[in-house]
């Protein structure tokens, strides 16, 4: 008799759902080498001329965000990057040979040097950056379309502390200097494999000269005049309610 599992079934950033968001239930083939990444949950790409299944659709992982708990969107990006992340594994980095899935860890391994490959994440700042008691720092991306103001983002450089990425960041992208830096959540973005490190900052000095490729505006708005911010689910949402609010960061 043939197992079944709960599967995330991932075509490129999308995921397979049935209408009320749930994941299907496959059996287990063992030639599939899934990923399992619960107890009875597995995860893996839909196949060449895979039917989708009567009553399931294709949905885009960016959208289940808002509409799932935090621990299913966890479990999800956990998949998605553990998927993506051993499609980029194939071969051991060090001697070129063919790896091999460790059948206990979340490892690739080199049958032939012992070379172990495991996932990395990246550390990813993002800040909030106050200005008095009433007003923030917004910033419009400069390659997206939409009238959206987010926050100031950007990948921590080797051999960098977090706090000296947020002051860098900063200044790169809209020429401010801040202080008071204080660290306020995380959350893992799988978009590809970032973990987001959310930290709150005070405006200290400076005119705003934008980094134009990067950032096609960015203002201070008052809090009772916010253009479109990020989606709820998102840390930036949060971040804008914890300092606007002052809901919590923790849930
Ligand atoms: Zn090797």
């Amino acid at each position: 008799m043939s197992e079944l599992s709960l599967a995330y079934i991932f075509h490129h950033n999308q995921l397979l759902v049935d209408s009320n968001l749930q994941l299907p239930q496959v059996e287990k083939l063992v030639d599939d080498l899934p990923l399992q990444v619960g107890d009875q949950i597995i995860a893996r790409d839909l196949r060449d001329l895979e039917a989708i299944p009567s009553g399931y659709q294709l949905m885009p992982i960016r959208q289940l965000i808002s509409q799932w708990s935090t621990n299913q969107f966890e479990q999800a990006s956990r998949a998605v990057q553990l998927l993506e992340w051993r499609r980029n594994h194939k071969f051991c980095s060090h001697c070129g040979h063919a790896t091999q899935i460790h059948a206990t860890e979340y490892a690739m391994v080199c049958p032939d040097c012992a070379y172990h490959q495991y996932p990395r994440v990246q550390p990813c700042v993002i800040t909030i950056i106050t200005r008095g008691k009433d007003e923030i720092l917004l910033a419009k991306n400069a390659k997206t379309n939409t009238n959206m103001y987010g926050l100031i983002a950007g990948f921590v450089d080797v051999a960098e502390t977090l706090e000296e990425a947020v002051q860098r960041e900063t200044l790169e992208e809209v020429g401010l200097q801040v202080k008071n830096i204080q660290y306020l959540s995380s959350q893992p973005w799988p978009f590809p494999s970032n973990l987001m490190l959310a930290f709150r900052a005070e405006y200290e000095s400076g005119d705003i000269v934008l980094q134009e490729e990067e950032i096609s505006d960015a203002q201070f708005f008052k809090f009772d005049q916010l253009p479109e911010i990020p989606f709820s689910g998102s840390i930036a949402h949060r971040m804008i309610q914890h300092v606007i609010h002052q809901h919590s960061m923790s849930d």
